[in-house]
């Protein structure tokens, strides 16, 4: 029979007992991690989520019953322990930070009782995280996981005060929206009193945030759920957490010193990074150019080179046909690599595939000088030695070459530098390099659509000095938007609003919508407009990323608490699940096809 607490209160959590309190009477709570029955002596680890701490019971201490009560305890039971702090008298436990003293205890309350659980609750589980994410309230009792939750809740607690002290308005905004579909997939909610109407759950807080700078707020900030429902990927989840945040009469440059700022004081807070400011910034361009992707791991080098100029007119079909359809040829050097093994550059080359490419020629240069090659067969002794020397090939260098269309070859590049780089251990797992990217394009070509669609979102301002571009050529307009990237991970992005109704009539123009869809999707925002607006910007980070690296955790589901699996289905509560028909009646809902 569970006991209660009555008449106790915790003095402490475990790992708060130190050699300090020597000689005091403490009370603690918590889970058994261990008990060990030394004849007579019973030993227990007590488990709370600040960490360990040793109890003795003997007999002398607590009398017969309560030794016999200690003796009944097993893992995961949850107890209250009164005794005195004494100095250990066993070997100093080194790994523990309550290593150097033990509680001898004087009352012993069982408050629950525990089934054994299906896994052992200790850090670094080996068990698999299918079993784990279905006992999720059990796993979530493991130390490592908790020390992330706790890293995690003090990054979100340090964001909100330094925001605070900056001036920024903690806001919510609605959960339940309409749907302005432009982006991803909305998630849908039936309307029970509106038959046939649908809510949508935000993506982003953007329209609104943007409404409170029209309101006059200034500064806003939230740290805020948003949904989109895509199809996952290993960094993805249905739902997330933004760091979101509008500012009014700035420009990129006020944007970015705030938000530097805010990186430099968390990191120093939450981990005892030290950041120096400012941050490194490149364009979306040189980023494409120079590592084939809008969100760089500048880590390390094996950057990419453009050997366009090289091989034009060279006897390589493949090389000359993608730069006749407009394309480029562009390579990267693997340093030391030209001794990998045919069956591992077969492997790059699927991989190279897997990313759009028709193929990789590939280039060894040998210590004696000589190549080995799926393309040098086809070129004369100048031109390869041309091109070796473009990608600053050595002997013991393999250069990979990518030809097409430019999208493709910085998408096949841009991933095959990852690849190689973690396979052949170059990434320093120890830095953290932050970076922003600035300028991106405006616009997107949507090959399938047939249409420009916004790169950023609809309400993105152009670059100053490209305005005019978006009457004559809207595909080279840059945008006043800005991805902040740390090691290869977008953490957040954003951008300066468009103010003027002018030129967002022009971009909504631009991107296909008739001033009737635009008027019917975002009405509100533009109507807003027409009544005063402050120039205004803002961003958001993705709160579940930032967490993940600055944790150092494999995946995002390690800092999430309740994550869902791949197939957006939560394992612990098995949803999402059908409903009552009563329910879907009320919502006027029929469903079309039951899957068997
Ligand atoms: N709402 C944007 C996003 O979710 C961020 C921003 O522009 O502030 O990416």
């Amino acid at each position: 029979m569970a006991e209660s607490m009555k008449g106790l209160k915790r003095t402490h959590r475990c790992t708060e007992v130190s050699s300090a309190n020597i000689g005091e009477v403490v009370t603690v709570m918590g889970w058994v991690q261990k008990q060990r029955n030394k004849g007579g002596i019973i030993f227990v680890d007590l488990r709370d989520r600040s960490g360990l701490l040793q109890i003795i019971f003997e007999e002398s201490d607590i009398k017969a019953e309560g030794l016999e009560k200690a003796s009944k305890l097993r893992s995961e039971f949850v107890i209250a322990v009164v005794g005195h702090v004494e100095k250990r008298s066993g070997a100093v436990n080194e790994n523990l930070a309550t290593g150097d003293i033990e509680i001898r205890a004087t009352e012993l309350r069982i408050l629950s009782e525990a089934e054994t659980p299906p896994f052992p609750i200790e850090a670094d589980s080996k068990t698999k995280e299918e079993l784990r994410l279905k006992y999720r309230y059990l796993d979530l009792r493991r130390p490592d996981l908790q020390s992330k939750m706790i890293l995690r809740s003090k990054i979100a607690a340090k964001i909100r005060s330094f925001l605070t002290e900056e001036g920024f308005l903690e806001m919510e905004t609605p959960i339940l929206q309409k749907s302005t579909p432009e982006g991803a997939r909305d998630y849908l909610v039936p309307s029970r009193v509106h038959p046939g109407s649908f809510y949508a759950l935000p993506q982003s807080p953007q329209l609104f945030k943007q409404l409170l700078m029209c309101s006059g707020y200034d500064r806003y900030f939230q740290i805020a759920k948003c949904f989109r429902d895509e199809d996952l990927r290993a960094d993805r989840q249905p739902e997330f957490t933004q760091v979101d945040m509008e500012l009014s009469f700035v420009d990129v440059e006020d944007v970015i010193e705030v938000n530097e700022r805010l990186i430099q004081y968390v990191c120093k807070e939450a981990i005892g990074l030290e950041v120096s400011l400012p941050l490194p910034r490149i364009s979306w361009k040189e980023a494409m150019d120079r590592f084939g992707s809008d969100k760089p791991d500048t880590r390390f080098g094996m950057e990419l080179q453009d050997v366009s100029e090289t091989v034009k007119g060279c006897g390589f079909s493949v090389f000359t046909s993608a730069l006749e359809n407009g394309g480029s040829v562009r390579g990267i050097n693997a340093k030391g690599q030209s001794a990998m093994p045919r069956k591992k550059i077969d492997a790059l080359v699927e991989f190279a595939k897997g990313y759009g490419a028709k193929g990789l020629a590939y280039l060894a240069v040998q210590e004696d000088g000589s190549y080995k090659s799926s393309f040098a067969k086809f070129m004369t002794e100048e031109e390869l030695k041309a091109l070796v020397e473009a990608v600053k090939g050595e002997p013991g260098d393999l250069l990979l070459f990518a030809a097409d269309k430019n999208k493709i070859v910085y998408n096949v590049l841009g991933a095959l530098r990852i690849e190689i780089a973690s396979q052949i251990g170059l990434i320093d797992e120890n830095k953290f390099n932050f970076l922003w990217v600035t300028e991106f394009p405006l616009l997107e070509w949507d090959e399938e659509e047939n249409r420009y669609t916004a790169m950023h979102h609809p309400f993105t301002m152009p670059m100053d000095e490209d305005l005019e571009l978006l009457d004559t050529d809207p595909g080279k307009v840059r945008a006043k938007a800005y991805d902040i990237v740390l090691n290869g991970t977008e953490l957040g992005g954003g951008s300066v609003r468009i103010f003027q109704s002018d030129v967002q009539e022009k971009m909504f123009e631009v991107l296909g919508f008739s001033k009737e869809q635009a008027y019917d999707r975002f009405g509100f925002l533009l109507n807003a407009f027409k009544y005063g607006v402050p120039p205004h910007a803002g961003l958001a980070y993705g709160l579940d990323r930032l967490a993940m690296l600055l944790v150092k955790a494999d995946s995002i589901r390690e800092v999430i608490a309740f994550p869902k699996v791949k197939d957006a289905s939560c394992l612990m509560t098995n949803a999402p699940d059908i409903v009552d028909d009563k329910q879907l009646e009320e919502l006027g809902i029929a469903i079309a096809a039951k899957e068997e």
